[in-house]
């Protein structure tokens, strides 16, 4: 559609500004508002101007150092205007997500560009990926920082209906990113709720989680609400997740290309070799699914996060699982490794990168684990701390290679700093004291925007 045309829609639906929004290393959501009669100007043009060190900042929005080096040229941040909606909750207001560009070449340190180029490499190959994110997060009392109700009432009736106009209000947003609402319930923690959607295809299973998490954390402030993304906001209360639901498309005949009847788990070959890929890249996968320090005290036995490298059918415990639901269309592999934390972009890339070469090497993974996994012997755990799982990113030649050097580059030099500024803000970072609580340095660093 032309520019002039979606403008001139835009300002009879009442739109006076759009938004033009990009998500950062971290996932969190960066744009410059614009006025509507100039949308079209920057849809021209191949984008808006935007600060060179965009990706190259800190969760507090610090340029992570050697800052006397000269600020890196100025992106263009273009519209995808697939992405365009209008605002429900922010009247007058439309937002359309971004890629960066230098040069007039998509930025491949773009973690929506990373996503973008692994979704196409599978559908080059006549797959299309169909991925749906699940949510767990809080919901905290901007005044008192306490969560929004005291108890543990999993599905609790009375607590899932305790805020019906902020529910209302993020039911609208999800409808208005385009986004299948599924479940809203209360989960096993005070104060904290999950959100389910339904699958979606593509670069959009990544956009819409993006768009889901900013919508809500505004929404929320409205109520006087923070809604943090934070894994694990308290120590001894489980985590929040993000675990990501996959599986393959054929994009002609609409098939799950995951399923397979005559199987006893009801997968295919390629589900089994994805399946394969998630396993043996799983150190390094961590890295970029548990992307703070904070990440890693989510992995603990008794709180439903998995804590050994194991698959098992309808096991809570193992970090992959075939949900007891997966069968026929619904088939799908869970990936359980991520914590909410999470940037959407890089967490569908780098399972897809996983995925895609378990498929290209066929790889077949070991037998099931259908009991707690810390009684079964010889299981690898999950790595203890960001700076290890950064180690097996690094060792990681394939999975490097996937997501290509310059995003490599880039995160791995964002997350170290985000270890040394731990290291420098708290003394005992990395003991045993510091992962038994929860400093008020991360709820500092990761407690508001993620
Ligand atoms: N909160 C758990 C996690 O950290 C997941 C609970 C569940 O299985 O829904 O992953
Ligand atoms: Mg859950």
């Amino acid at each position: 559609m032309d520019s002039r045309t979606i403008v001139r829609l835009l300002a009879a639906a009442g739109v006076r500004l759009v938004r033009i929004e990009m998500a950062d290393t971290h996932g969190i959501a960066r744009s410059k508002t614009v006025a509507l009669e100039r949308f079209a100007d920057y849809v021209n043009k191949g984008g808006i101007n935007f600060y060179g060190g965009m990706l190259l900042q800190d969760a507090s929005g610090w340029d992570i150092p050697p800052e006397d080096q000269l600020p890196p040229p100025d992106y263009q941040l273009r519209p995808d205007l697939d992405t365009l909606a209008v605002l429900p909750y922010a009247p007058g207001e439309a937002r359309v997500i971004g890629d960066l560009y230098r040069d007039a070449q998509p930025a491949p340190e773009d973690p929506r560009v990373v996503c973008r180029r692994l979704v196409e490499r599978f559908q080059s190959a006549g797959w299309l990926p169909r991925s749906a994110f699940e949510y767990e997060f809080y919901l905290i009392d901007r005044v008192s920082r306490s969560p929004a109700f005291p108890d543990r009432q999993i599905c609790s009736t009375i607590r899932n209906n305790m805020l019906p106009e902020w529910r209302d209000e993020v039911l609208r947003a999800l409808a208005a990113f385009g986004i299948g609402f599924s479940t809203l319930s209360v989960e096993n923690a005070p104060g904290q709720f999950e959100i389910t959607f339904t699958p979606a295809d593509g670069l959009t299973a990544a956009d819409q989680a993006f768009s889901f998490r900013t919508a809500l954390k505004e929404i929320s402030r409205r109520y006087g609400y923070d809604a943090p993304f934070m894994t694990k906001p308290f120590i001894n209360q489980p985590a929040s997740g993000c675990h990501l639901h996959h599986s393959l498309i054929d994009p002609t005949t609409g098939a799950n290309l995951f399923a397979d009847p005559t199987d006893p788990y009801g997968l295919s070959p390629l589900a089994w070799h994805f399946l394969g890929g998630l396993l043996v890249h799983a150190p390094a996968l961590v890295a970029l699914l548990s992307p703070t320090p904070n990440d890693y005290k989510r992995y603990q036995p008794g709180f439903f996060a998995p804590t050994h490298l194991c698959w098992g059918p309808d096991n809570r415990a193992a970090a992959v699982r075939i949900p007891a639901d997966a069968h026929g269309a619904a088939t799908r592999i869970e990936n359980r490794f991520g914590g909410a934390a999470a940037n959407p972009y890089i967490a569908l890339a780098a399972s897809l990168a996983a995925g895609w070469d378990g498929i290209e090497r066929a790889l077949q993974p070991p037998p099931p684990v259908c009991d707690d996994p810390r009684r079964v012997a010889g299981l690898p755990t999950l790595p203890r701390s960001l700076e290890e799982a950064l180690d097996a990113l690094e060792a990681d030649e394939r999975l490097c290679a996937l997501l290509g050097e310059p995003f490599i580059t880039t995160y791995v030099r964002v997350k170290r700093w985000d270890v040394e500024k731990a290291r420098q803000h708290v003394p005992d970072y990395g003991t045993e004291a510091w992962q038994s609580r929860i400093d008020p340095y991360e709820w500092a660093e990761y407690g508001e925007l993620i």
